[in-house]
């Protein structure tokens, strides 16, 4: 599967996925008509799905002029199917669909927004998570309570360990210093701190990453671990408090 990594406005990243005779690509979240046009022209390359997580503007604006030009079709959150622009295909829990030749899973995974889902491409072993899981951390609790983003992650936590993950957003040198913060007895997340911070300086990106690597490291994946709630003195806490703690934490880091 050949997924092309296009960073877009400050600190997003699109994705888009390109079939094996280099003819056509889905995209995942192309907010930035102008930053991914110029790619496929130079490749020849038309648009034939746009695949959005969630409505936020940094993920939608720019479906209507890629419709436009590509008569591209796009799919969504049937949750929030009325506020992405375009919208074709409104997709729930357990639905699949084929995306170019694979065949892809949608769950619904609230938290960031109350229907944000995530893209998984079972055979492959990919998942585009948008705005729920990042590198070493995961999206803002916009629109939900810490127990719904909970079973959210949970539901991504139990995919295959070598599961690829392509996340939304750029945020992984802040997010392992913070989970350092919290956590910075474990060795594994200190070398893949080390990693990102090679990786940064290289000005290489950090996804995907690894499900494997998450569990790891990635502190809100880990609200259920002892060395996580011995540090942040909740042994007796619920995982449902733990990660509301860690949360918390983080939006004033
Ligand atoms: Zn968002």
């Amino acid at each position: 599967m050949k997924v092309k990594i296009i960073p877009i406005l400050s600190d997003n990243y699109s994705y888009l996925i390109i079939d094996k005779e280099n003819k056509f690509c889905s995209a995942v979240d192309p907010a930035s008509p102008e930053e991914i046009i110029p790619f496929l022209e130079k490749e020849k390359i038309g648009l034939k799905n746009i695949l959005n997580t969630h409505y936020h503007s940094d993920h939608t604006a720019g479906n209507l002029e890629l419709k436009d030009k590509f008569k591209c079709k796009i799919y969504g959150p049937d949750k929030e199917k009325d506020q992405i622009p375009g919208i074709d295909v409104a997709l729930k829990e357990n639905d699949t669909l084929k995306i170019n030749d694979y065949s892809v899973k949608i769950f619904e995974t609230p938290g960031h927004t109350a229907g944000h889902i995530i893209y998984w491409f079972e055979k492959e072993k990919v998942v585009f998570t948008g705005d729920t899981l990042f590198v070493l951390g995961c999206g803002k609790l916009f629109e939900g309570t810490p127990e719904i983003m909970w079973n959210s992650l949970l539901k991504i936590r139990n995919l295959p360990k070598k599961t690829q993950i392509y996340c939304g957003h750029e945020y992984s040198k802040n997010n392992a210093d913070f989970a350092l913060s919290v956590e910075k007895n474990n060795n594994k997340l200190i070398e893949r701190s080390d990693e990102i911070n090679k990786l940064i300086n290289e000005n290489s990106f950090t996804v995907p990453t690894t499900l494997e690597k998450e569990i790891e490291c990635n502190p809100f994946l880990r609200a259920d671990v002892d060395n996580i709630k011995k540090n942040l003195e909740m042994e007796n806490a619920s995982p449902v408090e733990v990660f509301g703690e860690i949360r918390t934490k983080k939006d004033i880091f």
